[in-house]
């Protein structure tokens, strides 16, 4: 059984965050460690996030994930943002170290008309710096739709970034909504899907799902999630990602538009699949 749970705020800390989880019947979590549109990020909270090891001990969690902001792009075109984004995911991935098992997942970044080899060499260069600072974290790069100039809508894309990185702490989270966007058929093929991804990337570098539905149809490239069965993949072709036995050890993290009884209900749906 894999480990199911959704996007939270952690503005009333960590283990009020865990709690909330819990309460939902999660035994995963997603959070932004800063404000996903601002910069700041609080000062680290140590007595905070040994609470929330403890209760997710408690709970029997799996892995959980901090999601680095929307405004960090790594491979921008200005040099003085870019070395600020890479700054931000230097410490983002210090703090992600002070709770345990959890994973830092990022969007690779768009290129901005540089060109996806120019881009894939900043995002290297940047996750290069921030893993020299020995973080214990493990780095997930998302699956992307292919919007715009973003980085990330082929597997062969990510490919790209682990090659040049080579870091074992490197690794994939796939975001169902996105894959579809990005033109991967998994309602109609998931099998040749997870081939695909295999023959890439390696499933052993598949680290944590996000379950959505996408707004959009299939390679739409346009990002819009959609509640369970709301959307355009549809609520059967979800849970059968939800239930595939190559990823049953996984943490599947619902971003659908809801609020705490709507992630409650669909946590409930996918249990029960
Ligand atoms: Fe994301
Ligand atoms: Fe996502
Ligand atoms: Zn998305």
């Amino acid at each position: 059984m894999p480990y199911f749970g959704c996007h939270l705020s952690p503005s009333g800390g960590y283990a009020a965050m865990v709690r909330t989880a819990a309460s939902l019947g999660a035994d995963t979590v997603q959070f932004f460690p800063r404000n996903p549109r601002g910069s700041r990020a609080k000062a680290p909270d140590l007595e905070d996030a040994a609470q929330a090891g403890a209760l997710m001990g408690e709970r029997g969690f799996g892995p959980i994930v901090a999601h680095g902001a929307y405004t960090m792009n790594l491979c921008t075109w200005d040099p003085e943002a870019r070395a600020f984004a890479a700054q931000v995911l230097t410490e983002d991935l210090g703090r992600t170290t002070l709770l345990p098992g959890c994973l830092y997942n990022f969007h690779p970044g768009s290129h901005v008309g540089q060109g996806l080899q120019e881009g894939v060499r900043q995002i290297a260069a940047a996750l290069e710096g921030a893993l020299a600072a020995e973080p214990t974290a493990c780095v997930l790069l998302e699956t992307m739709a292919g919007k715009g100039t973003e980085i990330g809508g082929r597997f062969q894309e990510l490919r790209m970034i682990l090659d040049a990185v080579q870091s074992p702490q490197l690794h994939v989270c796939l975001d169902t909504c996105h894959v579809w966007d990005g033109g991967y058929d998994i309602v109609g093929c998931l099998d040749g899907v997870l081939e695909e991804f295999d023959q890439v990337l390696g499933l052993d570098h598949l680290r944590a799902i996000h379950l959505n539905d996408s707004k959009n149809p299939l390679g739409a490239h346009k990002d819009r999630h959609a509640c369970l069965g709301e959307g355009c993949m549809g609520l059967e072709a979800l849970t059968r990602v939800a239930t595939h036995p190559a990823l049953g050890h996984l943490p599947m993290i619902l971003e659908t538009p809801n609020d705490l009884p709507g992630y409650a209900r669909e946590i409930g749906i996918l249990r029960q699949a």
